[in-house]
């Protein structure tokens, strides 16, 4: 009952508030939204972009995907493309942003576009949440963005915003109506892009599209929050004196933003340790393919343990031959969502290389070669151990300077 009275303490329950509401944040909006290289403002956005990017805000910054963006779409600049692409090329493209499901996610649901819906995007966020990767939050951005449908995406800025505009924890069953409530006007009147002459009302975007219909600028509404999240409602610090919808929020208006909104500490990750091994043979170095599901699906790393509970009969033989004949090179740390893995590192130099190593998930790469394939960032910090190998990452550990080398 108390979170209801809080919810109830609100300042946007009716439309005529929702609608002030909105035409205050639209009216911000059109002076300050972020210039990222995903948006497009003299049209509708191609839902094909707007899945690459947000895939690619998925679990990295904005200030990173903006650098990245603009290579990765000029490779595969169409769903066409990137539906033909192989998946090596997508991986190769995707390295250094980590969280690699992401982009063979994306290569399939390309494919899926292509071959379940004609090429064409589903329009809804049920629809779109059939796509390979598209949860609730990328298919309602995509639909709010691409098609202007009435949706609000809802991610960790909008849920700290929107807790702090009813005045309620940002656990709060009652809170995803409510946002939801936002989106939703029967009147469109007011939300319509302004026209006012550039010359005598300057702004930073001056001419919007102009439709033949008037449009309830979903899209617009959906990033106008996104901004304000980003910009102006900050997690330990909000700026309510600069905040344009300051009049409407419950826990603004009173002194209280700072109070609603922060997230439950995360617990500390677990840590789980293993061994790599950098396995060499002249100017080249052995990679194994990750099985294609579940973490680093399909990517090729140095023999290692420590990712899962047990090890493919490749890596086993390795870490085996490592620890047994190979120089220890350094210690390596990686974090990935749920746990950080160290990794004591072996240096083991062959002679020749054994037949084995010649299999379906195992290559031997030329050192000089390394850039041009798909390499996840774990991997360059265990080739970084070694000098001469890559301009990976350093490993934190101290290096042990090899005094023998026992060769076989
Ligand atoms: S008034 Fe303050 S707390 Fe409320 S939305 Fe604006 S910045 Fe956030």
């Amino acid at each position: 009952m108390a979170e209801q009275r809080k919810v109830g303490a609100s300042l946007l329950t009716t439309a005529a508030e929702r609608r002030q509401f909105r035409r205050s944040l639209l009216a911000w909006y059109d002076r300050n939204d972020r210039t990222l290289p995903w948006r497009k403002r003299s049209a509708p956005q191609a839902a094909y972009k707007v899945l690459v990017s947000e895939i690619l805000l998925q679990q990295t910054r904005a200030s990173v995907v903006a650098a990245r963006y603009g290579d990765f779409v000029r490779r595969f600049p169409s769903l066409k493309a990137l539906a033909e692409a192989d998946l090596d090329q997508v991986l190769t493209a995707w390295a250094g942003l980590g969280y690699y499901a992401r982009g063979r996610n994306l290569h399939r649901a390309a494919q899926q576009v292509r071959e379940d819906y004609g090429g064409r995007f589903p329009r809804t966020p049920e629809g779109l949440q059939t796509l390979p990767g598209v949860g609730r939050y990328t298919a309602a951005a995509i639909a709010a963005i691409a098609f202007e449908h009435p949706v609000v995406p809802v991610d960790g800025n909008i849920l700290r915003l929107a807790a702090r505009l009813f005045a309620c924890s940002r656990e709060s069953p009652l809170l995803m109506e409510q946002i939801q409530s936002l989106a939703v006007l029967s009147s469109t009147k007011q939300a319509t892009r302004p026209t006012t002459n550039p010359a005598t009302h300057p702004t930073k975007h001056p001419t919007k599209h102009p439709t033949k219909h008037p449009t309830k600028r979903n899209g617009d509404f959906a990033q106008a929050l996104m901004d304000l999240g980003a910009l102006i409602c900050l997690p330990a610090n909000p700026r309510c004196a600069a905040c344009p919808v300051a009049k409407f929020c419950a826990a603004g208006s009173v002194g209280k933003g700072a109070d609603y909104g922060a997230r439950a500490k995360p617990k500390p990750r677990p840590v789980r340790r293993g061994v790599a091994v950098l396995v060499r043979q002249g100017k080249r170095v052995l990679l194994v393919r990750r099985p294609a599901d579940g973490l680093l699906g399909g990517m090729r790393l140095p023999p290692m343990t420590g990712l899962d509970k047990t090890s493919t009969p490749e890596v086993a033989q390795w870490i085996t031959r490592g620890k047994k004949y190979g120089i220890p090179c350094g210690t390596v740390e990686h974090t990935f969502t749920h746990f950080r893995l160290v990794l004591r590192v072996f240096d083991l130099r062959l002679t020749t290389r054994p037949k084995t190593t010649q299999g379906k998930n195992t290559n031997w790469i030329a050192t000089n070669r390394l850039t041009e394939i798909a390499l996840p960032s774990l991997g360059r910090k265990v080739l970084g151990c070694t000098n001469g190998i890559t301009n990976g990452v350093q490993p934190k550990g101290r290096k042990k300077k090899p005094k023998s080398r026992k060769k076989q």
